[in-house]
């Protein structure tokens, strides 16, 4: 396991304040990003992943303090419309954060990871495989957080850098809350999910946490599902 700094982003709430406060529980020394810059677990940044100028300079401003030993990809935007009418504009929204937004902040810490070797976890989702109606956007953007961590996986096996692609299936958080609050929906899921429903936060946050803390650079690349047997249900 490598020393240093771990950055969240998206640790202000849901599956990112869990791994935040996973990995703090775990002695790590945690910095979370978020646009609100608040959060219980860390030290909190203010910064909006979707600005690449602004990533640059709090990326730089992390490695001043310190070793970077990991990154967690985790902000994420959920937005619904039918494909025959989805506006370009939350089609760009989604892909900004992400997609985008997953590649400027792997690439600005490559470099600080680069000599000491360290651990990237890209947070997709079960979608990546899944034909979900109405989220013609959101399916795109995890497909795409799949593919990125194939190839900087490929590429960056050779300085020890490990890049995993963690994909929850439903996790309850402010995020989908009031739509896994209905009726149907649950009903729905009691069926399709052997483990029975929605797992939490802190599922996802020990599974991050312990791929980052038992740091395994063979493996790397991968798509690990962690949704309840959902994926795999027949
Ligand atoms: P939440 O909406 O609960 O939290 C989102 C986090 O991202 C917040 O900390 C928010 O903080 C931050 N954030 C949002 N926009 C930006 C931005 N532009 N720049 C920086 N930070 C931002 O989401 P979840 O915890 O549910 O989801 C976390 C990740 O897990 C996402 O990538 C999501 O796609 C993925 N996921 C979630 C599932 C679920 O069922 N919940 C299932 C599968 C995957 P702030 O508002 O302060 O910026």
């Amino acid at each position: 396991m490598a020393e240093g700094q771990i950055v969240v982003t998206g640790g202000s709430k849901g599956i990112g304040l869990a791994i935040a406060r996973d990995l703090v529980s775990r002695g790590r020394d945690v910095v979370c990003l978020s646009r609100s810059g608040t959060g219980e677990f860390g030290r909190h940044v203010a910064c909006d992943m979707t600005d690449e100028a602004a990533v640059r300079e709090v990326m730089a401003g992390i490695a001043a303090e310190g070793p970077v030993a990991a990154l967690v990809n985790n902000a994420g935007v959920h937005i619904t419309a039918p494909a025959g009418s989805f506006s370009v504009e939350d089609f760009e929204r989604t892909m900004a954060l992400n997609a985008t937004a997953v590649m400027v902040a792997a690439r600005e810490v490559f470099p600080h990871l680069q000599e000491r070797g360290g651990t990237v976890v890209n947070i997709g989702s079960l979608f990546d495989k899944i034909g979900a109606p109405g989220n013609l956007a959101y399916c795109a953007s995890k497909a795409a957080v799949a593919a990125m961590t194939r190839v900087m996986a490929v590429e960056w096996a050779r300085y020890g850098i490990s890049v995993l692609n963690v994909a929850p299936g439903y996790i309850e958080t402010d995020l989908n809350r009031d739509y896994l609050a209905r009726e149907k929906v649950q009903a729905w899921m009691k069926t399709r999910i052997p483990a029975g429903g929605p797992g939490c936060p802190d599922d996802v946050a020990r599974l991050v946490g312990s791929l980052i803390s038992e740091a395994t650079p063979f493996l790397t690349g991968e798509t690990i599902y962690i949704d309840g047997g959902q994926g795999m249900n027949h």
